[in-house]
């Protein structure tokens, strides 16, 4: 269940400042999944909460240097146990598509939402993430009707040329 300001009632909340409106209008039609590990193939959430929340100690590790200056956030991020974490309510603009396109409309971000898996391109995701994105799914196409089932992408589908999330080891036949 989604409550009225956008937050999934059984995420456990951790508020991001990397958000922004979305434009007047735009209907929320497109679900982005990614992946996601820090630092790579390192798959604690711990250090994902503190980069959406502009807290990354950059002095804590050198990979984290590359992405000092990134300011991103998602919606959603589910861990390696199917535990859902939620950054930024639903109606909100969050920072997880950057350059893309979806059937020519660009900028993403505008229309869509951001779910991430905590994993790599390198290794398979656990059942307890499926069980878990497949709820999600189905609570937002709920909430969202202009979601359909042809508008969850991966993230390499919406921007080709720079990303490779979720990966070959995400399995879209465990989507249902
Ligand atoms: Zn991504």
């Amino acid at each position: 269940m989604i409550n009225k300001e956008g937050w999934l009632i059984e995420a456990e909340k951790h508020l991001s400042p990397n958000f922004d409106k979305r434009p007047i209008n735009s209907e929320i039609k497109l679900i982005v999944i990614h992946n996601i590990s820090l630092p790579p193939e390192s798959f604690e959430v711990e250090n994902v909460i503190k980069l959406f929340a502009n807290e990354l100690d950059f002095e804590s590790h050198e990979f984290f240097y590359t992405i000092k200056d990134l300011k991103v956030s998602s919606h959603f991020v589910i861990d390696r146990k199917g535990k859902i974490y939620q950054f930024v309510s639903v109606y909100e603009r969050a920072w997880h598509a950057g350059v893309s396109s979806f059937k020519s409309q660009e900028n993403c971000n505008d229309f869509s939402l951001g779910i991430e898996l905590i994993g790599s391109d390198n290794v398979p995701f656990e059942d307890n993430q499926y069980d878990s994105l497949n709820r999600l799914i189905e609570i937002l196409c709920n909430f969202f009707p202009d979601i359909k089932k042809e508008n969850i992408v991966g993230h390499s589908e919406i921007a080709p040329s720079r990303k490779t999330d979720p990966g070959p080891f995400f399995d879209w036949s465990k989507i249902s």
